[in-house]
């Protein structure tokens, strides 16, 4: 019976949980937040997590009821992410590796999201959407390898929606994805905005670029509330990611829609893909913010299932990496 202790810290949060064979014991996060108006810069994120991992990794255990000689692996994130918290969060993995004398497993980050996400979702072989505010992706297995049918050609749709809450000075806390979904349901008036979907792609910071030039002027002349601005960017950036997960859904036949990363607590969302997966006969598996946000659970059950086929990573190869695509992993543990 592995159990397996997760590290995650590629963006914004930091986190540890534990996973035994299928069971989250344990799952504790910590969360940088930045000022109205603000983005998070690598330097301060960093910061912020080495101050909080060893405490989160104490209480992790805690919850769990486990002591480190109980844990068999540490699980950590390689990549993608932002370089200097990336390399915090390894550089504590291998420590605890070599002072509990226990086998390292680096985690590609958007493969954690997956396999967390089949797991709650009990879902076989699902179509993936990954949405975040680094990622977005559309993903199915194929050939042992967790291939992307679609994404976007520039900026995450999350970070659109985080630079839209910039825009307007909506508050950070607990996330400015959770605050314009919360604006967006006042809003009354949709705007028109660029829409732009090529072929199994789809492009944000256009419609962001728009939404920054047209904001100031509509919000004081009156012609739209913040609260619209919210909604017309909910709906047009949700609808661009429907349409090409509905048309991934048809190329990979896929029963069941597995909806992952921290724009997948988004309710609207989940509404707007639920009514598409409805009509196609067609299973929608959603968490909520305790497993969609980052979290070290889900880096330790993808090391769990890593861990199981024999998969570990020496410790002059346990480098990170900000750029690790979610393809560039040989899937072992599935058929
Ligand atoms: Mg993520």
């Amino acid at each position: 019976m592995p159990t397996v202790l997760g590290l995650e810290g590629s963006a914004n949060k930091v986190g540890a949980g534990v996973v035994r064979d299928g069971r989250v014991l344990s799952n504790r996060r910590a969360t940088y937040v930045t000022p109205p108006g603000h983005g998070f810069a690598p330097g301060p994120v960093s910061r912020h997590h080495r101050e909080k991992l060893l405490g989160l990794v104490e209480a992790a255990l805690g919850d769990a009821g486990l002591r480190p000689a109980d844990i068999d692996g540490i699980a950590f994130t390689k990549g993608p992410g932002m370089g200097a918290p990336l390399a915090v969060v390894a550089a504590v993995a291998r420590t605890l590796a070599q002072l509990w004398g226990r086998p390292l497993v680096a985690v590609n980050h958007c493969v954690g999201h997956i396999e967390m996400g089949r797991l709650l979702g009990a879902a076989r072989d699902p179509l993936v959407l990954y949405v975040s505010g680094g990622n977005t992706q559309v993903i199915a297995f194929s050939r042992r390898r967790y291939r992307i049918f679609g994404e976007t050609l520039d900026i995450a749709v999350g970070n659109c929606l985080d630079r839209v809450a910039r825009l307007l000075q909506i508050s950070n806390d607990p996330s400015p994805g959770y605050n314009v979904e919360q604006m967006a349901k006042r809003g009354t008036r949709l705007l028109e905005l660029p829409y732009v979907v090529k072929g199994m792609d789809v492009s944000f910071s256009g419609l962001l670029s728009h939404v920054e030039a047209v904001t100031p002027s509509l919000l004081a002349s009156g012609a739209a509330t913040a609260e619209d601005v919210c909604l017309s960017v909910q709906e047009t950036a949700f609808a661009m990611l429907v349409e090409v997960t509905e048309r991934g859904m048809a190329l990979s036949r896929a029963k069941e829609l597995l909806l992952v990363g921290g724009v997948g607590c988004n309710g609207r969302l989940q509404a707007m893909l639920a009514v598409m997966c409805a009509s196609r006969g067609a299973r929608l598996c959603a968490s909520d913010e305790r497993f969609c946000v980052d979290n070290g659970a889900m880096i330790a059950q993808a090391g769990w299932e890593m861990l199981r086929c024999g998969h570990s990573t020496e410790i002059h190869q346990s480098g990170i990496t900000q750029r690790y695509r979610t393809d560039e992993v040989e899937v072992t543990w599935r058929d």
